[in-house]
Order: structure tokens, then C-alpha cells, then sequence
């Protein structure tokens, strides 16, 4: 007979873990608690204008081709490299538009920034090695099961240790390298790929800056959402069936093993669950009755976000698909973050536009701004208040550093903030990725891709190992497979 699964949410990481078991001829069920598939890479259209909600920096586009390999008579995955990554524009005015490629973001590097040749060179080698030894061990590999984690691979990722940074932060990190403190506050950004604070995060992070500088930025036809599409056409070529407005109520274990889930009307068995939703939320509220790994949920949160859907009438030459606006203080944006739990009145902010690269995405003339603020996680704050001051401060710093008045130009608005993200996607707090990464020992309070106590149930997705951002996800999704694998002698 065979073998039924359960998915719990249609995210990267539900849709990944979905077609991957479908693949190994389990029966995949997947249960959406919304009216769309995707989670976070999902659409809306407001006014004529196309927004993804969502993520919009794309990296490492063969890890969906390789999923979407796994499909039956699959239509193609259309997809470009962006010619540039971001551009930045800092208070005192200066703009750079760093490119794509280890010698050509050096040269911007040095000529633009005035940093040395070789110390770039060396930084953007550092971060492609150092992605590369440790990708195979903590990115494709669990980190919670011997036989997986002791191989070959290991060895050159233990050797390579005193390079990864992990006993300074990633600020500390990107000042052996630069001395520009334009350079530092670009370099310290990655953090925020996982909702993190460059002044608490281990240097090892800086990774994340690998893809996009050295390897480059892609950007699907039809947007984002296009990766989520395609891969719920993969996995329904696989058999996968979709429940979609059909939130999980509880995942029900008996005698330390996964039976099945209840949704509010029925009961579905099932001998392997995969949670793709946030794992603090599974245990809280799907499972409150088993153990929890309370120091694994007792971490910090990651950040948050607010989201500007400005439809702007207009349009922008100095503005590309992905700008950064910086602030003048960065180090006081994470304190408020993640101590005070509130938003500086000078954040940084990111305008992503994909009507530059897909110009249906807003009518002729206009442009589809998604603006951007790192925001902390709901802790009672008054969001309406909050939004709204953000609002006024970020169009004054647009306004002032775009010289328009960008606030008479906006001619449709929808907002995301951390109550509406935690309401939709059941992220605790609104957070993005689960935990922070703000301890050199974060890795290793990350949640494992199964749990430890309940056999059959599996978890994929950013709130849990290797962590935030698309490509980490399906990496998680990977691993489920080779557990559940071996699990089941599959
Ligand atoms: C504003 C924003 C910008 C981002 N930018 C980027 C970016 O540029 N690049 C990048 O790589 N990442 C980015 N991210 C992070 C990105 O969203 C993740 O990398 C990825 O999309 C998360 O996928 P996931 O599979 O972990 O989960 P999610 O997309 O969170 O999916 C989880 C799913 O589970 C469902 N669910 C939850 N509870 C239940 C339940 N009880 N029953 C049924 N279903 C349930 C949810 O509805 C959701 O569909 C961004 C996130 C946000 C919010």
C-alpha cells in the first residue's frame, strides 16, 4: 500500500518537500490554510499594478530547475540574469549600481568606494570558498544525524573553520576587508537575508553576499510567482493534491508517532507529516501537547517587515529592479529592531520594481514600487501608528534623495506589516525566518528537518534548518527526502 503524506502549507518549502515525495511514490496531500498556493511567493494585482508579495531577489535558479526535472511534461521555467545586482544610493547623496560577476563588482569596489583591489579580491574569494566547502555539510545536510553529517565533505568544512568568521560578527567580518564605511554598511546587509543583525550575526554569514556578487541575481518571466506556479504544476504532474483554504488544526501523534491531522471538519491519516509552516506555530498550536524543544523556541525571533504596494505614476531612470536607500545609522536600526522593537526614523529602505524588468507589471508611464522597511516582531506595538510615521519618514528620505515628491505620485497603496504577516502566514510575531541568527551558535538552535521526539514528522521551510531565503528552503527540503528515505527504506 501506499504510503500517504501530508503536507502543511504550499510555500517553497511544502511545494519542494511535496514533488520530492511524490517522486519516491508516496501519496502527497497538501493543506493550505489560504486561498492561494505559494505562501509568501504569491501575487496581487491592485489597480492595474502586479506586485509579488513576497520575495523578489532570486538566486540560484537551478535549484527549481532540478525540482522541476522531478514533473511529468513539465512547461519550461523562463528565467533571466538581472545585468546589475542593486543599486544604492547613500544620505550624503552618492549612488553606486554594484554589477554581477567577482571582477566587475572588484572594479566598482575599488574604483567607486576606494577600497583595495586585493582585499576585495580576497573578501569575494573568501565568501565563494567558504560557501562552497560549507554548502555540502550545513546547507544540504542535516546537521542532527551522524551518518549524514560524518563524510568526506566534512573534513575540508572543519579545516576551513578559523576563515568562516565565526568568532567575530559580520560587521567585524567586513571591516578586515574594507575600510569604506560605505562598503561595510553594503556588505553588512546580507544579515538582513535572514532577519538578522550584522552586529550580532557571525561573520560566517557574509556568505549570503557570494550569490549575489559572484554568481548574480536572476529574474523569472512573469515574476516570482512563477517559481511557486510552476512548482504546484510539477507537483500536481506528480499527483499532489492541493487543499487550499483548509487551515490544519492539530497534527495528531500517538505513541510518539504521526497519525495524521485534524482540519476543522475531518480527520486525515497520514504516516508522515511534513510542517512547512512556521515551527514555533506547529508546536504551539498544532501540537501543544507534545514536548517542545524549548531552547531551540526560546531564541530570538528574526525581524519583521512593513511593506509599501505603491502603483507610482511615474517612472524612474536612476532606478533599477533592486535599490537599496541607506540609512545614516545603521547599527541604530538593528538596536531598534530587536531591542526597543520599534522602527528608527531614518531606516533603510528597499524599492524593488519589477515593472522594469516585466513591464506589464504596471501600466505604460508607471512603475509597481515595493518599498520596504526591516520592521521588529509584533509585540503589541500599535501598528497603525507605527506604519503611518513610517510612511511619512521614508517619503521624506525618498523625496529628498529622488528630488520628487514621490508621496503626490502614488496612485494606489496596499501595506503589509508584522500583524498582517503573522495573520496570514502564521509566522510567530509576523517574523520572516523564525529565529534570528544574532549567536555564532544560531546554526545550531535552528530547528532540525525532523522532530526529534515524534516519528513522521518532518519540517521544511525558512523557520527551520539550514534557514532563511528560497534557496535554503529547498534545500530543506532535500534533506526531508533523504530522511524520509531512509526512514521508510524508500
Ligand atoms: C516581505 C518579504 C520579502 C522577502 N524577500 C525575500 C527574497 O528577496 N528572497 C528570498 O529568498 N526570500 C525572501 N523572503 C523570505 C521568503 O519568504 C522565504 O524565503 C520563502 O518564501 C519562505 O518559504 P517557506 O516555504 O519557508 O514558507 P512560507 O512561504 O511562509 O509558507 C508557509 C505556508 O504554510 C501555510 N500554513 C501556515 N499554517 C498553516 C496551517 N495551519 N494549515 C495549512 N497551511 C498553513 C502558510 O499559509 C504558507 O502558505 C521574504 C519574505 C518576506 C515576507
Amino acid at each position: 500500500m501506499r504510503i500517504n503524506a501530508i503536507v502543511i502549507g504550499s510555500g517553497v518549502g511544502g511545494l519542494a518537500s511535496a514533488i520530492r515525495l511524490a517522486k519516491l511514490g508516496v501519496k502527497v496531500t497538501v493543506f493550505e490554510k489560504n486561498a492561494f498556493i505559494g505562501g509568501k511567493v504569491h501575487t496581487r494585482e491592485f489597480d492595474g499594478y502586479r506586485y509579488d508579495m513576497g520575495p523578489s531577489v532570486f538566486t540560484e535558479p537551478h535549484l527549481v530547475q532540478e525540482l522541476l526535472a522531478l514533473g511529468v511534461n513539465q512547461d519550461s521555467f523562463a528565467y533571466h540574469a538581472l545585468p546589475e545586482s542593486f543599486r544604492y544610493f547613500y544620505p550624503d547623496g552618492s549612488r553606486h549600481t554594484l554589477p554581477t560577476g567577482m571582477e566587475a563588482t572588484r572594479d566598482v569596489l575599488v574604483k567607486e568606494f576606494n577600497e583595495d583591489s586585493q582585499r576585495v579580491h580576497t573578501y569575494l574569494k573568501r565568501l565563494k570558498k567558504n560557501y562552497e566547502v560549507l554548502k555540502p555539510v550545513f546547507i544540504e545536510t542535516t546537521l542532527h544525524r551522524f551518518s549524514h553529517l560524518f563524510n568526506k565533505r566534512l573534513i575540508p568544512a572543519i579545516l576551513n573553520i578559523p576563515k568562516y568568521g565565526l568568532m567575530t560578527t559580520m560587521d567585524g567580518f567586513s571591516k578586515r576587508f574594507f575600510k569604506n564605511p560605505k562598503s561595510v554598511q553594503l556588505m553588512n546587509r546580507f544579515a538582513t537575508y535572514n532577519g538578522s543583525d550584522p552586529y550580532k550575526t557571525p561573520g560566517l554569514l557574509s556568505i549570503i553576499g557570494h550569490l549575489e556578487f559572484n554568481e548574480g541575481i536572476y529574474f523569472p518571466k512573469g515574476g516570482m510567482v512563477s517559481i511557486t506556479q510552476s512548482l504546484a504544476a510539477a507537483a500536481r504532474s506528480l499527483g499532489v493534491e492541493f487543499r487550499l483554504d483548509t487551515p490544519v488544526q492539530s497534527i495528531d501523534v500517538k505513541n510518539d508517532r504521526v497519525v495524521g491531522v485534524h482540519t476543522s471538519h475531518s480527520f486525515h491519516a497520514a504516516s508522515i507529516v511534513v510542517s512547512n509552516a512556521d515551527a514555533h506555530f506547529t508546536y504551539e498550536q498544532l501540537m501543544p501537547h507534545v514536548k517542545r524543544p524549548s531552547k531551540l523556541l526560546r531564541q530570538e525571533l528574526s525581524s519583521s517587515a512593513v511593506v509599501f504596494y505603491w502603483g507610482v505614476k511615474q517612472t524612474f531612470e536612476e532606478l533599477g529592479v533592486h535599490n537599496i536607500f541607506f540609512s545614516e545609522d545603521y547599527r541604530s536600526e538593528f538596536k531598534a529592531i530587536f531591542e526597543t522593537k520599534t522602527v528608527v526614523d531614518d531606516p533603510t529602505i528597499y524599492v524593488h520594481i519589477s515593472s522594469k524588468a516585466e513591464p506589464s507589471d504596471a501600466p505604460a508611464g508607471c512603475e509597481n514600487w515595493f518599498v520596504m522597511v526591516n520592521a521588529p516582531v509584533h509585540v503589541g506595538q500599535d501598528w497603525t501608528s507605527m506604519v503611518a510615521k513610517i510612511r511619512t519618514d521614508i517619503l521624506r528620505k525618498l523625496n529628498r534623495m529622488l528630488g520628487v515628491d514621490v508621496g503626490s505620485l502614488i496612485a494606489t497603496e496596499y501595506v503589509n506589516d508584522p500583524v498582517k504577516l503573522q495573520q496570514v502566514y502564521n509566522g510567530k510575531g509576523g517574523s520572516i525566518y523564525g529565529n534570528s541568527s544574532n549567536s555564532a551558535m544560531a546554526a545550531f538552535y535552528r530547528h532540525p528537518n525532523h522532530a526529534p521526539g515524534v516519528k513522521g514528522l518532518y519540517f521544511a521551510g525558512v523557520t527551520v534548518h539550514p534557514g532563511g531565503g528560497i534557496p535554503l528552503a529547498l534545500n530543506g527540503a532535500k534533506i526531508v527526502e533523504r530522511m524520509v528515505k531512509e526512514d521508510y527504506s524508500l
